[in-house]
């Protein structure tokens, strides 16, 4: 790991004046970021450390959303009551990923800015268009079982690996940023980019953008949500598939439903084409399976994760099924 100059900001301004300097990264929780330090993936020269800002409250808003800091962590939003009570797939969520230790130590702003983990963006041995331009993409011909099958380009086919982002996409959160030009509020389905050409550029951040909090909009009267992650082992493991859903029921049909995918696509995969099916339909596995069909209707699977199509359909029928029961 190579050398670089700490500084703990102690206001907004600070941090982000400092951050807006060339080879300069904010730190939160360390857990992405110190990780690809000790790899060389990521080599800054100045670390930001964030944690002595006073982003680390979970606040209700008086129009019944939630605002969450930028620096509350990830078991602390995961158990946090009114999270449980109304929010319950962002609470489940976050509980399926990562540890225990590694989710006391993760923030919000910084599970939202996870990097992939495919295995040759890790492996600086390894032509990567994502760690840098131009080299080429290892994954496309190579290994890719985990790797995405929505939303990929021939440049790259990384998956976003957070199951945080999967529950924030079904709510349609907000990420609120501040930075050198002011303050701004992204609606999460605009925040990350699809790779194209530029898979280096994952989220419409500028240099020195700080996130300061995430707001939710109030609950749905009436709605029920449920996050269900498919992978290779019980914990400690990231999603092969996984789905989140917020739906409410009337008389038997459903009259509205958020669906997002995770684990295949390469940004938080919100399916409007499921959304659309389900809406008005009656309850059932007919109704659920037409939306498994729409949602993953645009799949391009590799050489190895053909297999994810159908387990993605299957994640988001059995959701389907689990939350309106
Ligand atoms: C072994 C292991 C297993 C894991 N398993 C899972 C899993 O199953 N599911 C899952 O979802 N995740 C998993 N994770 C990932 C984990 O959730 C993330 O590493 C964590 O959420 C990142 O948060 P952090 O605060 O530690 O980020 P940091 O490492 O501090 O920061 C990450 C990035 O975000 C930037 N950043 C942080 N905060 C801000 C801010 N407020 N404004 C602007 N930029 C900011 C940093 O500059 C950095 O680039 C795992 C991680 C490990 C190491
Ligand atoms: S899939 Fe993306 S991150 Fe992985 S090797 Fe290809 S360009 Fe790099």
């Amino acid at each position: 790991m190579q050398s670089f100059e700490y500084q703990r900001a102690q206001d907004a301004p600070t941090a982000i004046a400092a951050g807006a300097k060339s080879g300069t990264r904010f730190v939160a929780g360390g857990t992405t970021l110190l990780d690809l330090m000790k790899l060389n993936v990521e080599q800054p020269e100045h670390v930001v450390d964030i944690n002595h800002l006073p982003l680390d409250r979970v606040e209700p808003l008086a129009d019944g959303g939630l605002k969450i800091g930028a620096t509350v962590r990830n078991s602390a939003l995961a158990n946090h009551p009114i999270v449980q009570r109304d929010y319950a797939v962002l609470s489940q969520a976050l509980l399926a990923g990562a540890s225990g230790q590694l989710r006391n130590m993760a923030t919000t702003g910084g599970n939202l800015l996870q990097r992939t983990r495919c295995m040759y963006f890790r492996d600086t041995a390894m032509p990567c268009n994502k760690r840098e331009p131009g080299t080429g993409c290892s994954a496309i011909g190579g290994a890719n079982r985990t790797l995405a099958i929505l939303g990929t380009s021939e440049h790259c086919i990384a998956t976003n690996p957070s199951d945080m982002n999967v529950a924030m996409a079904a709510l349609e959160a907000t990420i609120h940023v501040q930075g050198i030009g002011g303050e701004r509020s992204i609606p999460f389905a605009y925040f990350h980019l699809l790779p194209g050409d530029t898979p280096h550029q994952e989220t419409l951040l500028e240099p020195g953008d700080l996130i300061t909090h995430v707001t939710l909009p109030r609950p749905v009267a009436g709605s029920r949500s449920f996050y269900l992650k498919l992978r290779d082992r019980a914990s400690y493991e990231f999603a092969l598939a996984s789905a989140a859903v917020v739906v409410t029921v009337a008389d038997g049909k459903i009259t509205r439903a958020r669906v997002a995918l995770g684990g295949v696509g390469t940004k938080p995969w919100r399916a409007i084409e499921a959304e659309a099916v389900l809406g008005g339909e009656r309850v059932g596995e007919p109704a659920f399976r037409r939306a498994a069909e729409a949602a993953l209707r645009d799949a391009k699977p590799q050489s190895q994760n053909g297999f994810k199509v159908e387990l993605a359909r299957r994640c988001l029928v059995y959701a389907l099924r689990e939350v309106t029961q």
